[in-house]
């Protein structure tokens, strides 16, 4: 009676992911990441954890876009 089954929560749907600002494409955001790049427009988002499972925009990179 000893069987943990810890590896439950993998693919779990909509952990990790936050929606692009500027083209609200979904874009799914690795583990412990503090920053994203978008796939579709290629703006980069930094990246805050509300809490393990749950991420947030914070706001774009600005220092990386030059326009
Ligand atoms: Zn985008």
């Amino acid at each position: 009676m000893a069987k943990k089954s810890a590896k439950k929560e993998q693919g779990g749907g909509r952990i990790g992911r936050v929606r692009c600002l500027n083209c609200f494409e979904r874009v799914k955001v690795p583990p412990r990441a503090d920053k994203i790049t978008c796939p579709s427009c290629g703006w980069e988002w930094r990246i805050s954890w509300v809490n393990p499972n749950l991420a947030k925009v914070r706001g774009p990179m600005w220092d990386r876009m030059r326009f």
